[in-house]
């Protein structure tokens, strides 16, 4: 059987084949290259994550708890409390018993797609979204109806109506509110409150993907989704991924508190639980206070660097491109003249030693062939500079 990448002799289940292979694991295997400048990447600054503070804080949690911190056991209440009282410091009611600790916000995806959608039924996703969420949508044999963004307002509102009278019914539908991956936009907060009235007139379950608020560098806060979730259908989503680091593998559900249990058998059903030692070492890193540290240092260093990667783009390609300009988050979206393909200048991209994810991997659907998502969080300014610089070379090269 040949499907894709996969070659096997094996009968396989429907999900597994519907799942397309990520081409952004295969194009991140080029950032190993220490003489490319990766543009391409989703990771926060490796050389500012806090590895002194972590590993006081796990070895306090090792000498605190001793074997307890090695075992099986239920989710770690404190943390599910933090969570809570972090929840409603951004305008969302919550109690710890509402909270579902999950192996990053991928699994909470996973989780309530698994929970709600089955093969065959229809799923609303924005037209250009982060794979994952192509993967627990499409990739779990969904019929994907999809959204226009707006590279300044975010998801469009009357296109997320008509999918919703669509029948059959979505069964859900999903938004990244801030900083959105790849297209650094983030949804005003007039368009958050009518997602949850549509969610609610409608009667679609509506996942808030929110990996990216606490990386804003600029302008206030905008109350997430949730906070507007009168009707109780909106499934919050949240993760220490980039608020502190990746390799935790912690994140969170907000979910109505009637689901939690049946929520915790699908999720026994996968991975069990998380780990005991990683609950409890990011809750000491959160109640010693060390993350507001953490996130004004991030901040203030990916503020930096999305301003040279502006900058240079509009030295070098304001003649031949637009972009998104972020206020946080990690990305910025560019879109290039009509003729051009992202996909056939990546090649000679590589050979000019810069890389960046062409905006066609983002698309539901197909199209946004002139598009590519810049990274601009894990590149130091000057590299970020001489990255563009190079890219510009290799666009007007192409013209
Ligand atoms: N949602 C979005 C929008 C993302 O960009 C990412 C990671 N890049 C995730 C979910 C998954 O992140 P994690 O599982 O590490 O929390």
């Amino acid at each position: 059987m040949i499907i894709g990448d996969l070659n096997t002799t094996f009968t396989l289940s429907s999900e597994t084949t519907y799942l397309k292979r990520s081409v952004m694991r295969d194009l991140l295997k080029l950032a190993v290259d220490p003489d490319i400048i990766s543009l391409a990447g989703g990771l926060p600054a490796s050389e500012y994550l806090p590895v002194d503070e972590f590993r006081e804080c796990m070895d306090a949690v090792l000498l605190r708890d001793g074997s307890r911190a090695l075992q099986y056991s239920p989710q770690w209440m404190p943390l599910r409390e933090w969570i809570a009282t972090y929840m409603q410091s951004l305008g969302v009611p919550c109690t710890a018993e509402q909270v579902f600790i999950t192996n990053g916000s991928q699994q909470g995806l996973a989780l309530v797609s698994r929970l709600l959608l089955d093969s065959g039924q229809v799923a609303v996703t924005e037209a250009v979204v982060f794979t994952g969420i192509q993967q627990v949508t499409a990739g779990r044999g969904a019929k994907v109806l999809t959204i226009p963004t707006d590279s300044r307002t975010g998801a469009d509102m009357d296109a997320l109506e008509e999918a919703f009278q669509h029948y059959p019914k979505p069964r859900l539908a999903v938004l990244v509110p801030d900083f959105h991956n790849p297209l650094g936009v983030s949804l005003t907060e007039e368009k958050r409150a009518q997602a949850a009235s549509l969610a609610a007139e409608y009667g679609v379950p509506l996942i808030e993907d929110d990996p990216y608020s606490p990386l804003r560098f600029e302008g206030d806060p905008l109350p997430p989704i949730k906070t507007f979730d009168e009707g109780g259908y909106v499934f919050y989503l949240g993760s220490f991924s980039k608020m502190l680091a990746p390799a935790m593998r912690l994140g969170w559900m907000v979910a109505p508190a009637d689901l939690i249990p049946r929520i915790t058998v699908l999720r026994e059903s996968i991975d069990l639980e998380s780990s005991t030692l990683m609950q409890r070492t990011v809750c000491e890193f959160l109640s010693r206070g060390l993350l507001e540290v953490h996130l004004r240092r991030m901040n203030q260093v990916n503020k930096e660097r999305c301003a040279a990667l502006l900058d240079a783009l509009q030295t070098h390609l304001g003649d031949l491109a637009v972009w998104t300009v972020p206020t946080g988050g990690l990305f910025s979206w560019v879109t290039l003249h009509d003729n051009l393909n992202t996909w056939e200048l990546f090649e000679e991209a590589v050979k000019q030693k810069v890389a960046y994810i062409p905006g066609a991997a983002f698309a539901v659907h197909g199209g946004f062939e002139n598009t590519m998502r810049l990274n601009f969080s894990n590149v130091k300014p000057d590299a970020i500079r001489e990255g563009v610089a190079r890219l510009a070379q290799v666009v007007r090269q192409s013209l």
